[in-house]
């Protein structure tokens, strides 16, 4: 069979959580939390477990009371946004990734181009040339990886379909300005473009910045598709579970892929996420994650101050890139082996987010741990074997 995807393996994550395994290394590498969910979250799921009648299909857009706690939260969130419909605007999916892959189903025709910038999350790509569409790449400058919207525009075109943004960052922890919303909804404008704007990390920002989300501009919401991740805001990546809010038009679209690709996500973990949502008015929870991951950040930025290793800002998400030039002239594939395998700590690195295999001299780390995790990762880092 000859494949669809000759030069696509395993994920990177898989290779590195796999080598992580292996070696016995500390694993920073695949973005996941080493701690659990809200206790309550968990009894809430036992519950609707062992009670009767919550084990068949959902509806296939998702439980109308999850999508009406959605609605709510985020009118609570985006006071100055009109809230999103439950019923016609919020579909519950398999995780970000799911729904990454039914709005490039849903929308993407064979030659359509999809702008996608760099470093950019690993199925991207993948998933445009799936539908027979073209990846436009525009990379993101380092330090900052805030996007040169210059460059983004003369990547534009009219077969310019759909414009593919992911903030916070991953892995760089970019966060989105006022001024990045507003030159993106120009370009969608000026090229009739539709925007899928990845956004799983987005209470994840940091030092007093508020998050931003497509949603907020009137400009976008009307032709943007929004994916959150219930995975990361509730630190449950194993649930699969998440969201897409776009207007009515788009929402069909979606929901005509969805039902071929899932049909309807797991019901009593739905109803689990819907009573969490009802149990926190105030969305404490969601407001709290800002704290509770720059905490963690900057536990790990201070485990290596003064170190050889060279840290670049992370303004949101919950990945740290860090520059190895003191310790490796090595490329960062062969350099993150041997950190999984001499120093006892795993990463990703850098180049994995690239098409071309463009390598930065970056590994990413994943400080989504608990704070003795961290310790004992940056001790090791300190020490050089
Ligand atoms: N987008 C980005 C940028 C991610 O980092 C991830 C993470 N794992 C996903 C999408 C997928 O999210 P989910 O786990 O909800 O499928
Ligand atoms: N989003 C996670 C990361 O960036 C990985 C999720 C996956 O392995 N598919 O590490």
């Amino acid at each position: 069979l000859q494949s669809k995807l000759p030069e696509v393996g395993v994920s990177i994550f898989s290779q590195m959580t796999a080598l992580a395994q292996q070696t016995g290394a500390l694993n920073l590498a695949q973005g996941f939390p080493d701690y659990d969910p809200p206790l309550l979250l968990r009894e809430a799921l036992a519950r609707h477990a062992l009670a009767p009648g919550s084990h068949q299909y959902a509806p296939m857009p998702g439980l109308l009371r999850l999508r009406q706690a959605i609605a709510a939260q985020v009118a609570r969130l985006l006071p100055e946004a009109p809230a999103p419909d439950a019923d016609q605007e919020i579909t519950i999916l398999a995780g970000a990734t799911e729904g990454l892959y039914a709005v490039l189903a849903a929308v993407v025709r064979p030659g359509d181009e999809v702008i996608i910038l760099e470093p950019a999350y690993d199925l991207y790509g993948p998933a445009v040339r799936l539908q027979g569409g073209v990846p436009r790449y525009v990379r993101l400058p380092a330090p900052h990886f805030q996007p040169d919207w210059a460059a983004v525009r003369a990547a534009c075109s009219a077969r310019t379909k759909l414009l593919l943004i992911n903030t916070p960052h991953n892995p760089s922890g970019a966060v989105f300005t006022a001024a990045d919303w507003q030159a993106l909804g120009q370009l969608a404008e000026d090229y009739d473009a539709l925007v899928l704007a990845d956004e799983v990390y987005g209470p994840l920002v940091y030092d007093g910045v508020a998050p931003g989300s497509a949603w907020q501009h009137p400009a976008l919401r009307a032709r943007s598709f929004v994916l959150a991740s219930f995975g990361k805001t509730y630190h449950a990546t194993g649930w699969k579970v998440g969201y897409c809010l776009a207007p009515p038009a788009l929402t069909t679209q979606l929901r005509r892929v969805h039902q071929f690709v899932t049909f309807a996500v797991s019901t009593p973990t739905q109803h689990a996420l819907a009573d969490a949502l009802e149990a926190d008015p105030t969305d404490a929870h969601w407001r709290g994650l800002a704290t509770f991951y720059q905490a963690k950040r900057d536990a790990f930025r201070t485990g290596l101050a003064g170190s050889a290793w060279q840290l670049l800002p992370v303004p949101g998400g919950y990945f740290q890139l860090a520059g190895y030039a003191a310790f490796s002239g090595a490329g960062d594939l062969a350099f993150a082996q041997e950190l999984a395998r001499a120093w006892g700590v795993a990463v990703v690195p850098v180049s994995a987010f690239y098409h071309d295999g463009y390598d930065p001299g970056l590994v990413r780390f994943c400080f989504a741990k608990e704070a003795a995790t961290l310790a004992a990762a940056t001790a090791r880092l300190r020490r050089p074997p």
